[in-house]
């Protein structure tokens, strides 16, 4: 079964591919390259379906898309589905920056956030979501050289060391997009 995954990240093809087609006999992950929808849902569920459908309608095949960011619970839940562009651009150092010197003055008990993730499979009329999610805590300053994004200021819940000072293995194994991974898995299995 041939699906498609709804971004032009070649990163995360090879990311998910990994995952995904050793979980799922038969499957074939292949990118996408058509054109990109306008993501102004309000919710992870949402803006994954977005792209999902987009790629599901343009190439006529099964369609997965994934969307994912970090709540903040002194924040209100902010970032959220802003997480990529919270400091107004895709500057990964920037977006850092700016939401520790927001929790600046805050004490490491009120620090709660976790990652979210909403995998969305979109195949003709059927439509399914997976969610996971990773709780944890903001740290007081960037550690660690793993991952990408927010990793470096994340404590996972359970760990006294960044997401970024974690071995990858370890991140891949109980991340929130590791969660919504296993419940696709588990669905396309059936
Ligand atoms: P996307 O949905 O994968 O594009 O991610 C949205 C935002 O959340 C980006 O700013 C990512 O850097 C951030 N993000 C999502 N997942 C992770 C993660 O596992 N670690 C660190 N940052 C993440």
């Amino acid at each position: 079964m041939k699906l498609v995954l709804a971004t032009h990240n070649q990163g995360k093809v090879a990311e998910l591919r990994a995952i995904l087609e050793p979980g799922v006999p038969g499957l074939e992950l292949v990118g996408y390259d058509g054109p990109e929808p306008v993501e102004d849902g309000t919710s992870y569920q949402e803006n994954a379906l977005i792209k999902a459908r987009a790629a599901a309608k343009h190439t006529g095949l099964p369609a997965i898309a994934d969307d994912s960011g970090l709540a903040v619970e002194i924040l209100g839940g902010s970032p959220g589905i802003f997480t990529a562009v919270w400091s107004g651009s895709k500057d990964n150092v920037a977006n850092r920056r700016l939401l520790l010197s927001q929790l600046r003055d805050v004490k490491p008990e009120h620090r709660a956030a976790a990652f979210f993730c909403t995998i969305a499979l979109v195949s003709g009329d059927d439509e399914i979501s997976f969610t996971g999610q990773w709780p944890g805590s903001i740290a007081f300053a960037e550690a660690g050289e793993h991952g990408h994004g927010y990793d470096p200021i994340f404590i996972p819940a359970g760990f006294e060391v960044t997401a970024a000072e974690l071995e990858p293995e370890i991140k891949n194994s109980m991340s929130h997009r590791a969660q919504a991974l296993a419940g696709l898995i588990d669905y396309l299995r059936d």
